[in-house]
């Protein structure tokens, strides 16, 4: 069974866009993931079709309606998580991208000006996901982001299949670093443990850098990952 992927947009002409490409370009044209963008507009019903209304309240800027945008969810059939790309949300982890990769796919909405009506969050149980700690314009990268993650980990995508064993995060620390040839690049020469030979060697020195690296930059994911244990083992 086939990830389908319904995207909500303004904006329908962006995708597949960059995931026509490589990778999630070649598992869309097998088959793989399924595309089905949905143009939120075509659910407005004025004479203008407007799709958006100042904020009650007051205040800069526009709201996407709920009437407009429960509607647009509403023609949608499919049977799975339904998601808002939003700041507001919790951040998306690899975890979150695993379980919906192991999913029947997902509905995303994209917001747009300054967000979405509350009602229609809450009347169609949004699930909020956030990209990062920053404002995109609209949703649809966000939504590029989350699909491009969620795309390499479908069964049959990634050719090599232990190449995702390793990742950052994946094992809860950031990745290691990577050499390759030529042995030496201006002056630059390869670790030695590197071209030894030795394997147990080669994993020991990769899960030491992995860690040195993690506690130098992300010292909260091991915070994180000692807790995660604390609670596995009450
Ligand atoms: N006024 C809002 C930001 C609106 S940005 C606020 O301050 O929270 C317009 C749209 O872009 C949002 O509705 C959302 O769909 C998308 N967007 C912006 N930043 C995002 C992020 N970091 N992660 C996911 N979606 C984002």
């Amino acid at each position: 069974m086939s990830f389908n992927a319904h995207i909500l947009t303004l904006y329908p002409a962006m995708f597949p866009g960059p995931l026509s490409h490589a990778l999630a370009g070649r598992a869309l044209e097998r088959g793989d993931w399924v595309l089905k963008t949905h143009d939120i507009r075509a659910s407005a019903t004025d004479k203008h079709a407007s799709v958006d209304d100042t904020p009650s309240g007051g205040g800069a800027g526009m709201v996407l309606r709920p009437d407009v945008l429960g509607w647009a969810i509403d023609a949608v059939e499919f049977d799975g998580p339904r998601l808002l790309m939003s700041p507001r949300g919790a951040p998306l982890t690899q975890s979150k991208v695993r379980e919906l990769a192991e999913g029947p796919g997902a509905l995303i909405v994209c917001g747009r000006f300054e967000g979405v009506d509350q009602r229609v969050i809450d009347g169609r149980d949004l699930e909020e996901v956030s990209v990062g700690d920053y404002i995109l314009a609209g949703g649809e990268m966000a939504a590029f982001a989350l699909l491009d993650a969620v795309i390499r980990l479908l069964p049959g995508v990634m050719g090599n299949r232990t190449s995702g064993d390793h990742e950052s995060f994946e094992t809860g620390l950031l990745e290691h670093p990577h050499y390759t040839r030529p042995a030496k690049w201006e002056g630059r020469t390869i670790p030695d443990v590197l071209t030894g030979g030795n394997h147990a060697a080669i994993e020991r020195w990769r899960q030491e850098e992995a860690l040195k690296l993690t506690r130098a930059r992300r010292p909260d994911l091991l915070e994180r990952e000692k807790l995660d244990k604390d609670v596995d083992s009450d």
